[in-house]
């Protein structure tokens, strides 16, 4: 046995091996269930919480290591709390998405040769980016808005056809695990360049404002799921005093920042940081969204759960433009599910998901960005964040529609 592992981990190079993890889907009965759930020693089991403990609705996803399996089946089945695995063997997927991308690996000499039905690691998505700007100079630029931690740039694609427009912002990938997401933004890319000129919906929302698409939110973090682990999340910032790196970028902004919708451990998925705007990637849009000073829209697109979501995360008070952003929501979602069946909910993140503290979109609101969304892409939990290659396009295409619905109501809404 030993030998075996042993050659296991000299063909995966250094990535942290899953070999044997599960992921477990919990259906908690009662709130007392769910209670019973947010005992368990998270970090002393080594559990990652794909779908954390937060209602009797929703269910739970732990990614489970090999060696705490026992402990937490018989802690579930102690207290009676039904659950079964989603995934049987954590390791196997990832071998599966390494192996198609090797399948697909290519040098594309132009975005028409591009493989857009495989992930791809970060020099492969700055050389798209470069190929299209050089291919579509009179509608794309690349923009940098600051450099990450580790000093990568943050580059924004900027489709614009005249100066002085007003904005429509999409960021992708700022928890780095969620591939799906920079697949589908790149995807969206090469959309925007095709359909420009020919749908006349988009050329008219081109002719009218401008679309920064961020790629890639979190380079860092996204160069450290091809490296070293494909689970990571969040940014790659050391924190003084703990031996856990990173903030959760998504816990680090302003509105809210610090409530208990986060977390004050360094070593939480949820980490919220040590301060507001600590992590360059943030501060960097955070600037960038105060210097620009005329985005209409803000969509934030991370995976999976299939939701469209609205402000707040931060209070259950309705925000005020909440029956606008619930009815677009409703159309966005409907036009999505019209092209494969991709059924997703809908609502404010805290009714819909949990109580979130220092989240984006909240933070956009309230610089008074009124058609602030987060999108939560495919799936529902089969693969969650091991979404199969052979499912970003689909996703991608069915988005789309979503955004369209979104930027066409931000162009007929003037406010
Ligand atoms: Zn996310």
């Amino acid at each position: 046995v030993r030998a075996c592992i042993y050659i296991y981990i000299i063909n995966i190079h250094s990535t942290h091996i899953y070999f044997g993890y599960q992921v477990l889907r919990i259906t908690a009965q009662d709130a007392e269930q769910i209670a019973l759930l947010k005992e368990l020693p998270e970090e002393i089991l080594g559990l990652d919480y794909w779908m954390p403990p937060s209602r009797v609705s929703l269910p739970v996803d732990v990614h489970v290591p090999f060696h705490s399996l026992q402990a937490v089946r018989v802690f579930l089945a102690y207290h009676q709390i039904p659950y079964h695995v989603m995934i049987e063997n954590v390791q196997d997927l990832l071998d599966d998405e390494e192996r198609e991308m090797v399948k697909y690996r290519s040098f594309p000499r132009s975005t028409d040769d591009f493989v857009y039905t495989t992930y791809h690691d970060l020099n492969s998505i700055n050389s798209f980016m470069d190929m299209l700007v050089a291919e579509n100079s009179n509608l794309v630029s690349k923009i940098e808005i600051g450099k990450s931690y580790e000093g990568r740039s943050l580059d924004v694609l900027k489709f614009s056809t005249g100066a002085n427009r007003p904005g429509i912002w999409i960021d992708n990938g700022i928890h780095s695990r969620e591939w799906i997401t920079p697949a589908s933004a790149i995807w969206s890319a090469k959309k925007i360049v095709t359909d420009y000129g020919r749908d006349p919906v988009l050329t008219d929302i081109l002719n009218n404002y401008d679309i920064f698409l961020e790629i890639i939110a979190n380079p860092d973090g996204f160069a450290y799921t091809h490296s070293n682990d494909r689970m990571w999340r969040k940014t790659r910032k050391p924190n003084p005093g703990s031996s856990c790196v990173g903030v959760d970028p998504n816990r680090n902004w302003e509105v809210g920042f610090g409530g208990s919708g986060a977390s004050s451990n360094p070593c939480s998925q949820t980490y919220h940081g040590p301060s507001v705007h600590s992590e360059p990637e943030v501060k960097a849009i955070v600037d960038f969204v105060k210097s620009h000073g005329k985005l209409k829209a803000f969509l934030s697109i991370h995976s999976y759960s299939q939701m469209l979501l609205y402000p707040y995360g931060y209070t259950s008070t309705p925000a005020k433009d909440q029956a606008e952003l619930h009815e677009l929501a409703r159309k966005a979602v409907s036009e999505l599910q019209s092209l494969h069946n991709t059924a997703y909910t809908y609502g404010s993140v805290i009714t819909t998901i949990y109580q979130a503290d220092g989240i984006t979109i909240d933070w956009t609101y309230e610089q008074g960005i009124k058609y602030s969304y987060t999108f939560e892409l495919r799936d529902t939990g089969r693969y969650g964040f091991l979404l199969p290659a052979n499912q970003i396009v689909p996703t991608a295409e069915e988005t789309w529609l979503a955004l369209m619905a979104i930027m066409e109501h931000t162009r007929n809404n003037p406010y």
